[in-house]
C-alpha cells in the first residue's frame, strides 16, 4: 500500500488516463488476438497495479464487470462504468459515459487523420 495519498491520486489519474486513452484507440473491429490482448492486459493490470488496496478492489470489479472487448465502443463504455464504480466507492462525482468518445485523444497523427475522413 502506498502511504502517501498524493502519490496514490497522481498514480490513479495517470493510470485512468492511460486506460481510457487505450480503450478509446482500441480497434473498432478487433481481431480475436487483439481482444485476447486487451483482456490479458486488464487482468494483469489488476495483478500488478502498484497500490494494493486499489488492485484488490479492481480485481473484484473485474469479476463483477468482465472486460468487454468486442469493439472500441464496448471497451470504452466498460472502462467508464468501472471507473464510475471506483468513483462511487470513493464518493466522487459520477462521469457521464455518453461523452467519453470526445474526451480521450492520444495525439497520434494517423488516428486523427482517420477520424477526419
Ligand atoms: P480520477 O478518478 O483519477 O479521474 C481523472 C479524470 O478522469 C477526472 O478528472 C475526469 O475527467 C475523468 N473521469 C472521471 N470518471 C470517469 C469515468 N467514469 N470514465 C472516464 N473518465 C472519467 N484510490 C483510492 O483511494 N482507493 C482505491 O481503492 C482506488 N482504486 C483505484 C483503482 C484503479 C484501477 C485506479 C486506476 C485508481 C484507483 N484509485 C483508488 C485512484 C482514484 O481512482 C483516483 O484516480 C484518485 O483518487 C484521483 O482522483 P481524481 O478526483 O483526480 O480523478
Amino acid at each position: 500500500k502506498l502511504g502517501n495519498e498524493t502519490i496514490k491520486q497522481e498514480l490513479g489519474r495517470a493510470s485512468w488516463k492511460l486506460l481510457h486513452t487505450m480503450l478509446a484507440r482500441f480497434p473498432e473491429k478487433p481481431t480475436a488476438d487483439e481482444r485476447e490482448a486487451l483482456k490479458s492486459y486488464l487482468y494483469l493490470f489488476g495483478r500488478l497495479y502498484p497500490c494494493g488496496e486499489c488492485a484488490t478492489h479492481f480485481r473484484l470489479l473485474l469479476q463483477k464487470y468482465p472486460p468487454q472487448t468486442s469493439s472500441r465502443d464496448a471497451a470504452s463504455q466498460w472502462g467508464c462504468v468501472v471507473h464510475n464504480a471506483v468513483n462511487e466507492r470513493l464518493r466522487k462525482e459520477i462521469f457521464d459515459c455518453g461523452t467519453i468518445a470526445d474526451k480521450y485523444h492520444c495525439g497520434c497523427a494517423e488516428e486523427d487523420e482517420k477520424k477526419k475522413k
